[in-house]
């Protein structure tokens, strides 16, 4: 992180405003990303977490505001398509394509985004696979594994594209419970390697571990920013500490 801190952020957000109707789902929202870094947002249910993720990829659009990633403004038009490729999103409901085997699901995105060959892109799906420690489920479909596994190939297939940053949106919610540890080791190994990642996550001892700061939002907006650290034993806002007594 320190290396970087001079240069401009990943991932900048600007008077970011979504409304749904009349109900705003994000006011306001300001937050910088430095490249390296891991940030996790957490905050009660409807506060806002997967709408602001959903805005850096242009899943969501917003109403008012600046969502700059890499220094490209995310917006509709030719930018779209260049921001998809530098950020990488990891689904709670794996989204993995059924008709492909485990190796194209990673292969297809550089073939067809990269215009790598068919042959280069499943050497370095193999190569993925075996880094989220799979690497014997490669010509399997998605059916034929568990939820853990299949989570961790949508890890894979996200890799495979080199994004700049990688978004995760309750990666390990619709894991059955004994295979949540799997995916958020995975998870924590891309961290300790430098891969700059917004997650949102339930899992507060793997938040506390794995983040460089935590964000914590409610009714759309961002109320505290923190240490892990300061943010667990000793949270600025009587929100923050309500939500902490709730899930721990
Ligand atoms: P979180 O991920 O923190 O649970 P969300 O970002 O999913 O929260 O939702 C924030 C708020 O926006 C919620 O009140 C939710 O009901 C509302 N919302 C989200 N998506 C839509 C949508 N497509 N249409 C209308 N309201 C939505
Ligand atoms: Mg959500």
């Amino acid at each position: 992180m320190s290396q970087t801190a001079k240069s401009q952020p990943i991932i900048q957000m600007r008077g970011v405003t979504k409304r749904f109707g009349n109900f705003a789902a994000l006011r306001q929202i300001d937050l910088d990303i430095e490249a390296g870094e891991v940030v996790v947002l957490l905050g009660p249910s409807g506060s806002g977490k997967s709408t602001l993720i959903r805005c850096i990829n242009l899943l969501e659009t917003y109403d008012e505001g600046d969502v700059v990633v890499d220094g490209i403004r995310v917006e509709e038009g030719r930018a779209l398509r260049q921001v998809r490729e530098e950020v990488g999103m990891v689904f709670q409901a794996f989204n993995l394509f059924p008709n492909l085997t485990v190796l194209d699901n990673i292969a297809l995105g550089p073939v067809r985004v990269r215009k790598l060959s068919w042959a280069a892109a499943r050497e370095k799906a193999r190569r993925l696979l075996a880094r989220v420690g799979i690497a014997e489920q490669a010509d399997k479909y998605p059916i034929q594994l568990s939820g853990g596994q299949q989570q961790r190939v949508g890890i894979a297939r996200a890799l495979a594209m080199e994004p700049r940053v990688l978004l995760f949106d309750e990666p390990t919610s619709a894991l059955d419970p004994e295979m949540v540890g799997e995916v958020l080791d995975v998870i924590k190994g891309l961290a300790g390697s430098g891969t700059t990642m917004l997650l949102v996550t339930h899992e507060m001892g793997f938040a506390r571990k794995v983040a460089d700061r935590i964000v914590f939002m409610e009714a759309g907006e961002i109320k505290e920013i923190a240490s892990p650290d300061t943010f667990f034993t000793r949270p600025e806002s009587e929100r923050a500490q309500a939500f902490l007594d709730a899930v721990l």
